[in-house]
This record gives structure tokens, sequence and C-alpha cells, in this order.
């Protein structure tokens, strides 16, 4: 089977409650809208660039009536691409990379689907690595917990068992 890459053109639409001010696009560009200020001058449309801040998320600082205000990119581009969150939702990214803010990636969900996203994406709560020491992903599938509560890799038990078995095969064969 081959796989398809089709390049989606970059789609724009104002940011919500920024309308005629800022607009987001589907990959998670920001930039301003085209104007004309107060004397009339045009104002070009320029590209408004988000920080990546310490808790891995990206913001950017919107301008509005006098008064800044930091937003999570992630929120803009779900607002202007799927409406506003629901109740007891927050914004999820599918394939768990912060960053990644296109609107494909991201939907409103709950905190649970959250944190099965987070697990099969082998981040799972309360633990830092997302592979074991020999770089098997610790996702949901590869992952039991050992007695004393650590989490342990399949992959590399199915390993020892099997050289195990061939070192006491080659004894036995001695
Ligand atoms: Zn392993």
């Amino acid at each position: 089977m081959t796989e398809l890459i089709v390049d989606v053109p970059e789609r724009w639409l104002p940011v919500v409650g920024y309308e005629g001010l800022y607009e987001v696009s589907s990959i998670g560009n920001l930039r301003t809208v085209e104007r004309k200020d107060s004397l009339g001058r045009r104002r070009k449309s320029r590209p408004r660039k988000p920080a990546l801040k310490p808790d891995g998320y990206l913001q950017v600082m919107l301008f509005k009536d006098g008064v800044n205000r930091n937003h999570y990119v992630q929120r803009l581009v779900l607002e202007a691409f799927a409406g506003p969150c629901p109740p007891l939702r927050e914004a999820c990214h599918r394939n768990d990379i912060k960053t990644d803010n296109r609107a494909e990636n991201l939907r409103w969900g709950t905190r649970q689907e959250n944190m099965i996203d987070q697990a099969r994406n082998g981040r799972s709560v309360g633990s830092k690595m997302s592979e074991c020491i020999r770089g098997h992903a610790f996702d949901v599938i590869n992952t039991y917990i050992k007695p004393n509560g650590n989490r342990g890799c399949k992959e590399c038990r199915r390993t020892a068992v099997r050289e195990g078995r061939i070192r006491r095969s080659e004894e036995a064969a001695k």
C-alpha cells in the first residue's frame, strides 16, 4: 500500500475574541490582520511568534483595548477551528507533542482522555522516561508493573527469558 502525502494548504481564521485584529492558522501560526490605523495608514499583516513556556506549551501575547494577554496556542486553534471549549474539557494533543498545534492534532477532550493519550504515547503520569534503557517504548502494550511498583519492559523480559532458555539448552547439549 502506498501512502499518499497530500500537502494541505494552511487555512486562516480570526482568533475568537480578537476578530479583526489577529488570525490563527490550521497549523498553529498566528498573524496580525492587515488594517488601517487611526491615521488611515495601512498596517500590513505580520507574523506573531509564540513563545515556548516552562510547562512545554506555546503561548502567544495578544493585544486588545490597551491590554496584553498571554494565550495558549492550542486553545486559540481549537476555538477557531473546533468551536468553544465544552464544559469539563481541555485542549488535548493527540500525539502528546505539546508544541504540535496543527488543528488535526488537537481536540477538546476530557482529563481522562488526555491521560490515555499520554499513556499511549509512553508518558504515563508520574513517569519521566518514555523508553526503557534499551529503547523499547514504555507504552500501554509493552509496560508491566514490577512487584516493587516500578515499570518493567515486556520486550526486555521476553529477551531475558529467551536468552535464559538458550543458555540452558546449550548447557544441555554439552
Ligand atoms: Zn526494553
